[in-house]
């Protein structure tokens, strides 16, 4: 069929179709369109988003932690960065894994199999045995650890909308927000519900391989797109601690991290070595600030904090 000049003005009109903003039924666009009343019914304000926006306000500084791909340590640096803000200047520290179909964090902080209670004021979130992190996470509202999440994307959005306004955190200096891998659908929701919260940005986690790099490369462009600020590249396994002598041998060697950052003007806050103490306590859910403070992992990781608070503060 031949594009008549009615055709090519209907699909003009289509791809200017603000059904899904607060514009929906009020634009000029909508003018004579048989949509028109239902769309101005459905749209304005979504009184979920002031909700959260309610919520996020009483939390100072919101952190995305992301990854190109799975299995390069992203819930990790999630979990030993929150133990590390909450050692600095003794803050308050929430954790929130939207991770929906691979929820690790409850194992990570200690608070494996326990059930999330329901208040008035919302969810009340679990607290890590130390009693320094408030953690909250779609594995604690499973009946058990082998139950799997099989939502389609509509109800996983839903579900992180869910966390984000009926989570009762009261005031936090921090919520780390440990995010499923790669960029998907999951991402554009959450970035969008934290907008007028102001997240103060992400923190990107990678290993040095080049295949970890190449997704690291889509992130960074995802950032820039959505208007996310890049706090900075965190390089994960980047050597590997001797469970004996405690050396630190480099695996790779003259990685191209600091050059991938410096391409895309973002900073590296530093490296962390893979030891076999962490991954110790990443399956008993023991403390490794407490329990191996002297860990170079967990030496570095202090430093990535501070470096991140006088980003944060700056
Ligand atoms: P992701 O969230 O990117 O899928 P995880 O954080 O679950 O990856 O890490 C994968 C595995 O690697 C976990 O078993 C974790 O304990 C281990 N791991 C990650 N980083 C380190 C590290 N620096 N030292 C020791 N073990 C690590």
């Amino acid at each position: 069929m031949m594009n008549s000049p009615e055709n090519n003005e209907d699909e003009e009109k289509l791809a200017e179709c603000p059904a899904s903003s607060e514009e929906a039924g009020r634009s000029s666009v909508c003018e004579g369109c048989p949509g028109q009343t239902l769309c101005r019914m459905q749209g304005g304000p979504d009184p979920d988003q002031e909700i959260i926006d309610v919520r996020m306000g009483a939390i100072k500084h919101k952190i995305l932690i992301l990854s190109g791909k799975g299995g390069v340590g992203k819930s990790t640096v999630a979990y030993l960065l929150s133990l590390a803000l909450a050692k600095c200047q003794s803050s308050k520290v929430g954790v929130v894994d939207l991770d929906i179909c691979g929820p690790s964090i409850p194992k990570l902080l200690g608070v494996e199999n326990q059930p999330i209670i329901q208040t008035p004021y919302g969810w009340k979130p679990l607290v890590s045995p130390n009693g320094d992190i408030k953690v909250m996470s779609v594995a604690s509202l499973l009946d058990s650890d082998k139950t799997s999440v099989i939502f389609r994307g509509p109800r996983k959005t839903g579900l992180i909308k869910r966390f984000l306004k009926d989570t009762f955190w009261g005031k936090l200096d921090f919520l780390i927000c440990d995010t499923p891998p790669g960029t998907s659908d999951e991402h554009m929701s959450i970035v969008k519900l934290l907008k007028n919260a102001k997240p103060d940005g992400a923190v990107l986690v990678t290993t040095p391989q080049e295949v970890a790099m190449a997704t690291m490369r889509k992130e960074l462009s995802f950032c820039k797109k959505m208007g996310v600020t890049v706090l900075g590249l965190v390089e994960n396994m980047s050597g590997l601690v001797c469970p004996c002598c405690k050396e630190t041998t480099e695996i790779f060697p003259g990685s191209g991290v600091a050059s991938l950052a410096e391409s895309y003007g973002v900073p590296v806050l530093g490296s962390i070595p893979m030891d076999p103490m962490i991954t110790e306590c990443c399956e008993s859910g023991r403390d490794p600030m407490e329990n191996y403070p002297e860990s170079p992992t967990v030496r570095s990781m202090m430093g990535i904090s501070n470096h991140l608070i006088s980003l944060i503060n700056r």
